[in-house]
């Protein structure tokens, strides 16, 4: 092996993680990170307990996914898995909603809203309140093992698996009766599945908020690799001033600001930074847009009596001093297009929303049966959703086919005239129908339901084969 090569030292594919230690920082975007931190938070863990009266026999819990009766409610609005078109447009609808805002204002998902970043905020608080501010926690952290770190130590995993739990409970209660399953806790009666759910939940809380922390957003969430493309020169982000910042250096008071830049490199924004990134490196994929480096340096800019902005929250024509970011071009008024288009389809969806549905599917094998009176019989299973929350009665009808004679399986126990399905269920029917030979081999024929009580209809169509 030549010299120079057997000198090189190997590169370096794996380097370890440097533990952050995030410093306390106070501004405009930390308030406004509490407040979502509070709005948040509160959203989640009082929602399962809002009350949302249905009618007798109905879930009365205003956000509910009922696994057991396969039904998603939503305050008025109430999934039935036929329905599974509606829950996909709302997931589509947030979803272009997310690359809306994000291509308008870069990623304030990631900095104030998304779990990953509320949940480990909350977790650095805990750290900071038991163990201090960074250079405490730190010091702590890589100091020899002392009472002191012990207990702080304990103290901080116990809060933190305290809140975990909390966490993982609250999620539970959005597929079961709120206040039932929190009785069952109180008298230590749950079930192990529920159990097994908040362990697990609990302990992936703890895990993602107190160790991964930054590494989710880095290099798990498949959401910061794709986000850039929906960037351009126009998107909102925090940006550090190059032209106004450079040539930075440390300053001593009096100095002249003559032929330097106005960053005085004391690294406030990288210490505040939850990433643990330097934003004067350039806009870095790491990046959450959290705005806390922007804090930093306004408190810095605000003591050395320099204008603030030096790290701000604007476009990279702004940073660059070109232009003011547009709000209004091809990109958002797409996505606004494309919002618009799927909420009216979505609307549409639940307007037209019907409480009564029938199905037909036509037997397979035979395909038809001759009977000895010469008359072609058809096999069907059928099914009447009776989304109501009352006791429902239908008479079925056909039409489309010449004095069709219907008979429902166990005829004397059902007449088709009238149907019961009972609230909020499928009704399970299977329904003859023969009627004299046909000119055509297969017709079009359809079937018809009434409700007795209202006179709703709903119809369906399918096939009457004769040969
Ligand atoms: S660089 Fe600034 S905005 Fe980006 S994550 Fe760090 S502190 Fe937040
Ligand atoms: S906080 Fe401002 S002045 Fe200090 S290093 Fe960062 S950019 Fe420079």
């Amino acid at each position: 092996m030549p010299m120079a090569q057997a000198n090189e030292s190997p590169i370096k594919l794996y380097s370890k993680r440097e533990k952050i230690y995030p410093k306390r920082v106070s501004g405009r975007y930390r308030n406004l990170k509490w407040i979502a931190m509070i709005i948040t938070l509160s959203v989640y863990y009082v929602v399962p307990f809002i009350r949302w009266d249905r009618g007798t026999g109905a879930p009365d819990q205003a956000v509910l996914i009922d696994l057991t009766r396969a039904r998603a409610y939503w305050f008025f609005i109430e999934i039935w898995p036929q329905e599974v078109y509606i829950l996909t447009g709302i997931l589509i609808f947030a979803a272009v909603t997310l690359f809306f805002v994000t291509s308008l204002f870069g990623r304030v998902w990631c900095g104030y809203f998304c779990p990953q970043t509320v949940w480990t905020d909350l977790f650095i608080w805990v750290e900071r309140l038991v163990q201090g501010d960074r250079i405490k926690r730190k010091k702590l952290t890589e100091g020899p093992l002392t009472f002191e770190k012990l207990w702080k130590k304990a103290l901080t995993h116990l809060i933190w698996i305290a809140i975990a739990w909390c966490t993982a409970g609250s999620f539970v209660l959005y597929f079961n009766d709120a206040p039932t399953l929190v009785r069952s806790f109180l008298e230590f009666n749950v079930s192990p599945t529920v159990l097994t759910f908040i362990a697990g939940l609990t302990f992936s809380t703890y895990l993602m908020a107190g160790f991964a922390r930054e590494q989710v957003c880095i290099y798990m969430c498949p959401y910061a690799r794709f986000q850039s493309a929906m960037f351009d020169k126009d998107t909102l982000i925090i940006g550090y001033d190059f032209v106004r910042g450079e040539p930075r250096g440390h300053h001593k008071k009096n100095d002249t600001w003559e032929g330097r830049g106005h960053c005085i490199d004391c690294t406030a924004c990288v210490q505040v930074c939850p990433t643990g990134i330097d934003i004067r490196k350039g806009l870095q994929m790491d990046c959450i847009a959290c705005g806390l480096c922007v804090d930093a340096c306004d408190n810095v800019m605000d003591k050395i009596g320099l204008p603030r902005g030096l790290i701000r929250y604007d476009s990279e024509k702004g940073l660059a001093k070109e232009q003011k970011a547009k709000l209004l071009r091809p990109r958002t008024i797409y996505y606004a297009i494309i919002l618009s288009a799927v909420g009216m389809l979505i609307l549409y969806g639940l307007g037209t929303r019907t409480l009564t549905e029938i199905h037909v599917m036509h037997d397979r094998n035979p395909v038809y049966v001759r009977l000895s009176d010469g008359k072609i019989r058809n096999g069907y299973e059928v099914k009447i959703l009776n989304k109501t929350h009352q006791d429902r009665h239908y008479s079925l009808s056909v039409s489309d086919l010449e004095n069709p004679e219907i008979q429902i399986k166990g005829a004397g126990d059902f007449s088709p005239l009238d149907l019961f399905v009972s609230a909020d269920s499928v009704a399970d029917y299977r329904v003859f129908i023969s009627a004299e030979p046909q000119k055509n081999d297969r017709n079009s024929i359809i079937f018809r339901i009434e409700d007795l009580g209202s006179n709703i209809t709903a119809k369906r169509k399918s096939i009457f084969v004769s040969r």
